[in-house]
């Protein structure tokens, strides 16, 4: 498997089309568009993680883990680019995946149609709903080619979670099957080319797939997006969105970089077409704020949230074995297998009123939640579970199993025989998301008390007591908690509606352009789980693959781009793992004047009175750190932005800038030089060159630091320094800033510790050994 994406420090300046987030919308868009020959660039918050980089152990998992609280309540807990989101905070907890991929990286992999009378709901668009049999038939078409949905097959081994539901389907009387997974059986390449290994029926699907067997976004669309041209770039988190014009400024903050802690401003590029697909928490949030930052939109942006009627309860310790607890590995000798995380539903939709119909599944537990769950389950069903069944014997056995569990682990006793049930209904969908702080939230009193989850609690009830077990409730839907939901399919909040009084984007995704009417912003649109107006009922991956593939054909054929929708034979293999490179952020500040001719010092001589204040932040990235070191000029990678408001009176872009670090290049005999040369460009398009040199060199008394955190600084109209020099000064690096500087040092590409810790001290060795070799050994000599 290829890796697919680039650093920020690579990202241009300008781009046809930007695409925010990378899952199910997002992917389907840059793939889409790429075929139809548009400059794609994709902006993703969270990293690229490949088959075998995905939690197996609970202490990988808190790695991977990142809780956003009520702002007034406690602090962010984990890193923004952890794989796992939690949004707590409001009346519903939402869980989303954060990576290259989106949440198809975590998902339970059903990719099931919901049923027609959804689209019959006047909440959709009439031109929708006219539409159904038409281009979002095709949609749905082109999402199965893709993502190739499968029920578990007949002839896999069989799976006795699979049986226990079956046995509870009997007790309900709903419907029993196989749903169709996104999921590879049989080794082979995908339609976008990519080879995938089969499934190992682990179990583990919702904390990654370490074998390349789930058919997340990042297998099939992403790949071909890439493949067609696309550009991909992680670690970077858009922030909000304003109009220049006839484009889109798009303001980002680089990820992982430490930026933030230089209080550094947000980055920003252009585009002619934005989509936004972070994801129906992400739109809503970014849209929310450039909302309040003045782009005018609908006043229905944030309603129409739906928690697609979701639901997670156990049946805990039942009477019959279930092994639905993902093993981390591959099933080996002597361990039965679990299977993808969901393998059967109990289909209850043929009800009269599609409001009363549900979805029932089994779920697996992964490896990597598997203690901390089984603790959870013990104390859960100690104080609030129902046992479904009577008895002394029975009684005895249950705390026999309880007391394996945990003597013995979540492979055993009462976990072994715990079902994990997940249900999809329908809501009232009438939940909305509020921007809390700089944070979304759910605003829905008394989500969790409507009627559908009374109903649904009743009959997990009875599934579980068809197994003998005790029901577990989701231990948040309890009176204390005011019956707070837990939501893994959101929906809505940038719902589609046909004015913009009803809806946030038209049947189209074009976003409207204030609170009334169908004008829409020129070249802005909206794809993915937050355009639809309503609960499905149904795991909803599908349906919003299938829109979003509506969406992108609309888009083109009122563009006049033509899609090639035509098959590519298996892709290259692998790439050669990425070099290890040394990355991390500095600030440096000072003043500079009109005086181009005038020494360095003198002009940025803070008492003159005609001086201004100019700071850069940057990040340095040596790309490759053997190449780098072993170049004479030890050239590296700068980014970032300058503040100087006699040049600009907002933050500049610094577009592809270099360093040369402790280079005899230019530099005085014996001593060294560091160069940097940062070519700026403002939001108002005018261009400037910064060329600046520290030099190191043993002068007359103590001037190491002064020398290696003195930056003279040149500055020039244009692109280089061949326009007209029209400042001049100096910058400095403080001790603070220093400190800080040094805590963002980071290794890239390091495979472990060991590896993180020798590229780390080869990086030290050459720095202090040049510096030893300027102030030490030449005075020796
Ligand atoms: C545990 C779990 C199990 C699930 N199981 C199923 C299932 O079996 N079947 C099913 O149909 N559905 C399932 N789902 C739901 C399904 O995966 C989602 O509905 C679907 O992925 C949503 O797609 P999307 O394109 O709207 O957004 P997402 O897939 O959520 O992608 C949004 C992307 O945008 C990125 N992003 C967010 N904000 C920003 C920003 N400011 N800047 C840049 N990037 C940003 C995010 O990091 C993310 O990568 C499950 C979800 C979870 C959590
Ligand atoms: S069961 Fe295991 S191998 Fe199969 S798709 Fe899920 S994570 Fe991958």
């Amino acid at each position: 498997m290829r890796r697919l994406s680039s650093p920020w420090s690579e990202l241009a300046s300008h781009y046809a089309v930007v695409v925010v987030g990378s899952g199910y919308g997002g992917a389907i868009t840059a793939s889409r568009l790429a075929r139809a020959g548009q400059q794609v660039c994709v902006l993703e918050r969270g990293r690229e993680l490949l088959p075998g980089d995905y939690p197996r152990t609970d202490a990988e998992f808190m790695s991977e883990f990142q809780v956003h609280f009520d702002p007034e309540a406690a602090a962010d807990v984990g890193s923004p680019t952890a794989l796992f989101e939690l949004h707590r905070g409001g009346d519903v907890s939402v869980v989303t995946g954060c990576g290259l991929g989106g949440t198809s990286l975590i998902n339970a992999n059903v990719a099931m149609r919901p049923d027609p009378r959804v689209f019959l709901d006047g909440r959709w668009p009439d031109a929708f709903r006219a539409d159904v049999d038409g281009l979002l038939e095709d949609g749905f078409a082109w999402a199965e080619h893709m993502l190739r949905p499968l029920p578990y097959p007949e002839s896999a081994p069989p799976l006795a979670t699979l049986s226990a539901l079956a046995k509870s389907a009997e007790k309900l009387g709903g419907t029993f099957r196989r749903p169709p997974l996104a999921v590879t059986f049989e080794e082979g390449v995908n339609a976008a080319g990519v080879r995938q290994g089969a499934c190992t029926l682990c179990g583990d699907c919702m904390t990654g797939c370490n074998f390349g067997a789930k058919n997340s976004v990042l297998m099939n669309y992403l790949p071909d997006a890439h493949r067609h041209g696309a550009k991909l770039f992680t670690e970077v988190g858009v922030r909000y969105l304003a109009r220049d014009g006839a484009r889109w400024r798009v303001y980002y903050r680089p990820m992982n970089a430490g930026r933030e802690r230089f209080d550094a401003p947000d980055l920003w590029l252009t585009a002619d077409r934005v989509i936004l697909a972070a994801g129906t928490m992400g739109t809503a949030e970014l849209l929310l704020r450039s909302k309040a930052l003045g782009l005018s939109l609908s006043g229905r942006l944030g309603q129409r949230f739906s928690n697609n009627g979701d639901v997670m309860a156990f049946g805990y310790n039942t009477d019959v074995p279930v092994y639905g607890v993902g093993l981390g590995e591959a099933p080996s000798a002597g361990r039965e297998p679990v299977g993808p995380t969901i393998t059967g539903i109990i289909d209850d939709r043929a009800t009269l009123r599609q409001e009363d119909g549900m979805i029932i599944e089994n779920g697996a537990i992964p490896a990597a939640l598997a203690r901390p769950v089984t603790a959870l389950l013990a104390a859960a069903s100690a104080i609030a579970g129902q046992d479904t069944d009577r008895g002394v014997i029975d009684r005895v056995g249950e705390l026999a199993r309880i007391a394996d569990s945990a003597v013995r682990g979540p492979y055993h006793g009462a976990m072994r025989n715990t079902q994990t049930f997940l249900v999809m209904s329908h809501d009232d969908g009438a939940g909305e998301l509020r921007l809390s702080g700089d944070r979304v939230r759910v605003h829905w009193p008394g989500a969790g008390r409507q009627a559908v989850f009374t109903r649904v609690d009743e009959r997990l009830r009875r599934a579980t007591e068809a197994l003998g077990g005790t029901f577990v409730r989701n231990p948040l839907w309890n009176k204390l908690t005011g019956h707070e939901l837990l939501c893994t399919h959101p929906l809505g909040g940038c719902a589609m509606g046909e004015r913009a009084e009803e809806g946030v984007v038209d049947h189209e995704g074009r976003v409207f352009a204030g609170p009334e009417g169908t004008e829409v912003h020129e070249g802005l649109y909206v794809s993915d789980g937050s355009v639809i107006p309503r609960p499905l009922g149904i795991n909803p991956l599908l349906t919003i693959s299938a829109v979003a593939e509506r969406t992108v054909a609309l888009m083109a054929r009122r563009h006049g781009w033509s899609v090639d929708y035509s098959p590519v034979p298996e892709a290259p293999g692998p790439r050669p793992t990425q070099p290890l490179a040394v990355q991390f952020t500095e600030t440096m500040y000072g003043y500079i004047s009109a005086g181009a001719d005038e020494d360095f010092l003198r002009a940025g001589d803070p008492a003159r009175r005609d001086t201004s204040p100019f700071r850069f932040i940057v990040t340095v990235d040596s790309r490759d750190l053997e190449e780098t070191l072993a170049h004479p000029l030890h050239p590296m990678q700068l980014s970032g932005c300058v503040v100087a408001p006699v040049l600009s009176s907002r933050p500049m872009t610094v577009e592809r800038g270099v360093l040369h670090l402790m280079t005899h290049e230019g530099a005085r005999p014996g001593g060294r030089r560091m160069r940097y040369q940062l070519p700026l460009v403002s939001e108002s398009g005018e261009r400037f060159f910064v060329d600046g040199y520290k030099d190191v060199h043993d002068d007359d008394g103590p001037d190491l630091w002064v020398d290696t955190t003195r930056l003279l600084v040149s500055i020039f109209r244009g692109e280089d320094a061949s326009g007209r020099c029209i400042f001049r000064g100096y910058l400095r690096l403080n001790a603070k800033d220093f400190a800080v500087q040094l805590s963002t040092l980071r290794v890239l590409h390091a495979q472990g510790t060991v590896q993180r810790l020798a590229a780390l001290a080869r990086f030290g060795r050459f720095f202090f050994g040049e510096l030893f070799e300027t102030y030490v050994r030449s005075k020796a000599a």
